[in-house]
C-alpha cells in the first residue's frame, strides 16, 4: 500500500498487463499488477484460441492461467483493485488511487483493454461462443461453410463482413441505419459479392437457440415489424469500448477515448506508459497486446535505469 514504492505499477491483467509484469520481473524491478474485474482480461471470454503462435488451440481460460502463473512464478505481485485516478507529485512518484486505497510508483503500465460494445439484448452472454462473436479474426474459421449476420454497418462491421463472406455460405449485414456508414470501397466489394445480403433499418431484437443460437429476431424500426433470420451464428460489430477515463491526466486520449502513444509506448508523463487493446491502434489481438507489453516494459525499465 502507500508506504511501499513499487518499480513498476501495471494497470490490468490481461494479456498486456501479465506480458509487461513477467518482463519487468526478469529485468529485476518490483511489480504490482492491479486487476478490477476477472485475471487475464477479456481473453478469459473465449472458449477457443487458435491464432496464437506456437499452440494449435486453447481456451482462452487456458492461456490466461498460464500467463498468471508465468507471472507469479517470476514474482509479481497481484492484486484486485480498481483504478479510478492517478497524479505525479514533484519527484515523480506516481499516486495511483483504487477502491481499495492508494498505491506508489515509480513507473506506470496502463493495460486496461477496451470491450466489445455489446447489443444488450437477453441472453447475449449465455451465447457467447455458442453462436454470438465479437471478433472475425478469432473466431471467423468456427463458422466456415456456415450462414452468418454481421450487426453493424460501419467499417469494422464492413471489414468483418468481407473476411466472413470469403469462408462463409451466406453473410447478412445488418444495418441499424437506411445505409452503410463505412467505406465506400468496402461497400462496393460487398455489394459485388454473391454470398451477401443486406438488411437495413433493423435492430436486433432477441436471440433464440435451445444451447446454441439458432435465429436472431430483427426489428425493422420504419414498418414496426419483427422477423426471424435463422442463422448458425452472429458477429456483433457495433464498436469498441476503451475505459481509459481514470488515466486522462496523464496519458493523452485519441477523439475515441484510446490512448495515443509512440512505438515505444510513452505517453506524455515521463515513466508512464500505455499497452494493448487501450492504445490507439488498428489490431486488436493478444499478439498485439503481448508485443506492446513487452516493448512497454523494457521502455520502462530503461526509464528506470536512467533515473
Ligand atoms: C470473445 C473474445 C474472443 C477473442 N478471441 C481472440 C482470439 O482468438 N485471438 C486473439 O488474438 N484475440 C482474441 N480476442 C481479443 C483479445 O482478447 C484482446 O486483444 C486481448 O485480451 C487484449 O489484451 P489487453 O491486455 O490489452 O486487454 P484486456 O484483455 O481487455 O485486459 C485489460 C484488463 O484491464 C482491466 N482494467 C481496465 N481498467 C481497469 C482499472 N481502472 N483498474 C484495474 N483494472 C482495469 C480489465 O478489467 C481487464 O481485465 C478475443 C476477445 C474476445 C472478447
Amino acid at each position: 500500500m502507500a508506504d511501499k514504492i513499487y518499480d513498476i505499477l501495471i494497470v490490468g491483467s490481461g494479456p498486456a498487463g501479465l506480458t509487461a509484469a513477467v518482463y519487468a520481473r526478469r529485468a529485476g524491478k518490483s511489480v504490482l499488477v492491479l486487476e478490477k474485474e476477472v485475471f487475464g482480461g477479456q481473453i478469459t471470454h473465449s472458449p477457443k484460441v487458435e491464432n496464437y503462435p506456437g499452440y494449435l488451440e486453447m481456451s482462452g481460460n487456458e492461456f490466461a492461467e498460464k500467463l498468471m502463473e508465468q507471472a507469479q512464478v517470476q514474482g509479481a505481485e497481484i492484486d484486485l483493485a480498481e483504478v479510478t485516478d492517478v497524479t505525479v507529485d514533484d519527484n515523480g512518484i506516481k499516486h495511483v488511487m483504487t477502491d481499495m486505497g492508494e498505491y506508489l510508483c515509480k513507473a506506470l503500465i496502463i493495460a486496461s483493454g477496451s470491450r466489445h460494445r455489446e447489443l444488450g439484448v437477453p441472453r447475449e452472454e449465455e451465447f457467447i461462443g455458442k453462436g454470438i462473436s465479437y471478433c472475425a479474426v478469432c473466431d471467423g474459421a468456427f463458422y466456415a461453410g456456415k450462414h452468418v449476420a454481421v450487426i453493424g454497418g460501419g467499417n469494422s462491421a464492413l471489414q468483418e463482413a468481407v473476411m466472413l463472406a470469403e469462408r462463409c455460405s451466406q453473410v447478412t449485414v445488418v444495418q441499424n441505419l437506411a445505409f452503410l456508414t463505412g467505406e465506400e470501397k468496402l461497400s462496393e466489394k460487398l455489394f459485388a459479392m454473391d454470398n451477401v445480403d443486406f438488411i437495413y433499418s433493423s435492430v436486433v431484437e432477441a436471440l433464440e437457440g435451445d444451447d446454441e443460437l439458432e435465429r436472431v429476431i430483427l426489428h425493422d424500426t420504419e414498418t414496426g415489424q419483427s422477423v426471424p433470420l435463422e442463422v448458425d451464428g452472429v458477429f456483433v460489430a457495433i464498436g469498441q469500448l476503451p475505459a481509459n477515463g481514470p488515466f486522462s491526466k496523464v496519458a493523452k486520449l485519441a477523439v475515441n477515448g484510446y490512448f495515443e502513444s509512440g512505438e515505444d509506448c510513452m505517453t506524455m508523463t515521463p515513466g508512464v506508459f500505455v499497452a494493448g487493446d487501450c492504445r490507439q491502434k488498428n489490431v486488436r489481438q493478444i499478439t498485439t497486446a503481448t508485443g506492446d507489453a513487452a516493448v512497454a516494459a523494457v521502455s520502462a525499465c530503461r526509464w528506470l535505469d536512467s533515473q
